[in-house]
């Protein structure tokens, strides 16, 4: 918003003092309304009030920009008299089709209110201008009447400093310009284990807690679950009855037996050796891996040993005779922390319980909603900056990832965010607000906020004339037409209007811009009374036009 911006409240009764020009003034303005109710007659009264619904509805209810910047009502009065609008020229400027400007510095040099004419601008310069106007859309400027070089006189210096006139230079900052938009984190959900047992049983053994950091293949806790048993001890016989038909196919290869007979044996062996492998593979769905053929020829005995710690022999030992042979390893399946434990030892579980989650919060997510006319200027890759709530620290990211459909109720777009945690302070469903960087300019050209002014749908900033200063110098100060680009809370980005070396109107730039759209809302006003004139004057074509 401008600081022109209107105040409907108070300008109802400022405003007599300010139209009649008394020196009825804004501290007692109030008291001074009650007294004219309280003290005369009714009719006197309506004619005060007539007066000011005269003056707001003529006004628009516009509250004058002098009170908004601390001028002394006395002077506001005057400023009428102190400022006065003029066209620069005798043509209108021209108007840039490139920049969407009139009168553009950076076409035309010689526009530029410096002492020292300008050199053209460099192919750095175009380039960023360039840059800045395809980061996103721009606000356009238009009507078009602005375009004619206007410019506001000042009676003098001394009328400058009366009224409160400030200004600065244009200046190169570095800018940064992003989207903002709220957020949580989450964690990478490519980064996240929810682990259960595979099978139903009970907690044997717990071994890590909530905080403890793990790597891929640490033991969580052993299940002690009978379907494991069970299929360990079909391994075994399988394995055994392999064996078996194995010897007998062999005694029988060079015996005096019938071929049927020799056949028959083979068949049985092939049936065991099936019944094997299907016994490995129910131990390989449970997350035990086993191969029959690496036991060679140990003892039974040696094997059911083996079996018993499967899975489990790094932190079994051997001496640990009376284990059931029915244990379960949980292992963490990635590196991360545990986040969440939800069994103890002894206690009943079942394939559907969630008992352990593992994650890695070395990088986490930030899922920010991003507000649907803002989106299409995200683009994966971009630079994010997000802060949670209640922190310091400035985390940063990179987009991810763009939602291609906005959200049920918030109408928002999803943007998801990866963000590296090394040292983990970014925390899971924190909430805050993320910056999306859509362009860093280390030398953009800034005015003071306050310079910049919108004068009949065009942003405009008061440039001061070069001689300004000279002793006769005309007190002038140039409508410029500006197109904005990045904003923080002292410095706008000109993208392109102003060049550096200018000097340009600060606090006080409202007051000149009333003083334009005064003299514009009569010229324009004079330009609809011509434009209604001139059918008239041709009626038979304008009614057959309708
Ligand atoms: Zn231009």
């Amino acid at each position: 918003m401008s600081s022109s911006s209107s105040n409907i409240s108070i300008a109802p009764v400022s405003a007599p003092a300010e139209t009649a020009g008394h020196e009825h003034h804004s501290p007692e303005q109030q008291g001074w309304l009650r007294a004219v109710v309280g003290s005369v007659p009714m009719l006197l009264t309506f004619a005060a009030l007539a007066g000011v619904a005269y003056w707001g509805h003529h006004t628009e209810w516009k509250f004058s920009s002098a009170q908004h910047i601390g001028v002394k009502s006395s002077t506001a009065e005057k400023v009428e008299e102190l400022l006065t609008t003029e066209t620069g020229t005798s043509s209108p400027a021209k108007w840039c089709e490139k920049h969407g400007i009139a009168a553009c510095p950076l076409c035309d040099r010689s526009l530029a209110q410096v002492s020292k004419p300008l050199e053209s601008a460099s192919a750095e310069e175009l380039e960023r201008v360039q840059k800045a106007f395809a980061v996103r859309d721009r606000h356009e400027n238009g009507p078009h009447y602005l375009a004619n070089g206007l410019r506001v006189r000042a009676a003098s210096k001394e009328a400058v400093e009366k009224l409160g006139i400030d200004v600065a230079p244009v200046w190169e900052a570095a800018m940064t310009e992003s989207i903002s938009a709220s957020g949580e984190v989450s964690f990478d959900a490519t980064r996240v284990a929810r682990l259960a047992a595979r099978v139903p049983g009970t907690a044997w053994r717990v071994t890590k807690q909530i905080g403890d950091p793990v790597n891929a293949g640490d033991l969580l806790a052993i299940i002690d679950a009978a379907e494991v048993g069970k299929a360990k001890s079909e391994l075994l016989q399988a394995l055994v009855q392999t064996r078996l038909k194995t010897q007998a196919l062999g005694n029988l290869k060079n015996a005096p037996v019938p071929e049927r007979q020799k056949k028959e044996a083979e068949a049985a062996r092939r049936d065991a050796e099936v019944r094997l492998l299907s016994a490995e593979q129910a131990l390989v769905n449970l997350g035990l891996t086993v191969k029959a053929t690496e036991f060679g020829k140990l003892e039974v005995d040696d094997i059911a040993n083996q079996l018993q710690r499967l899975g489990l022999s790094r932190e079994l030992s051997k001496t640990d005779a009376d284990l059931p042979g029915t244990l379960l390893p949980l292992r963490a399946p990635l590196d991360g922390v545990v986040m969440q434990v939800d069994v103890i030892a002894g206690e009943v579980v079942d394939p559907e319980d969630v008992l352990f989650v593992v994650a890695d919060p070395h990088q986490m997510w930030v899922n920010l909603n991003v507000m649907a006319t803002d989106a299409n200027w995200v683009h994966v890759g971009q630079a994010v900056r997000f802060r949670p709530d209640g922190v310091k620290a400035e985390f940063t990211g990179q987009v991810d990832w763009i939602g291609t459909s906005a959200d049920e109720t918030t109408r928002t777009i999803p943007v998801r965010v990866v963000m590296p945690n090394a040292d983990g302070k970014l925390r899971a469903s924190a909430l805050g607000v993320g910056r999306i960087v859509l362009r860093e300019e280390p030398h953009a050209i800034t005015v003071p906020n306050e310079a910049v002014q919108t004068v009949g749908g065009c942003q405009v900033v008061f440039v001061r004339d070069k001689e300004f200063l000279k002793p006769n110098g005309p007190k002038v100060f140039h409508a410029r037409m500006v197109r904005t680009g990045a904003k923080d809370i002292t410095n706008t980005e000109i993208i392109v209007g102003v060049a550096i070396g200018e000097v340009v109107v600060s606090k006080g730039s409202a007051l000149l811009a009333d003083e334009l759209k005064r003299s514009q809302s009569v010229s324009v006003a004079n330009h609809r009374q011509s434009e209604r004139r001139t059918p008239i004057a041709t009626n038979g074509q304008e009614t057959k036009k309708e």
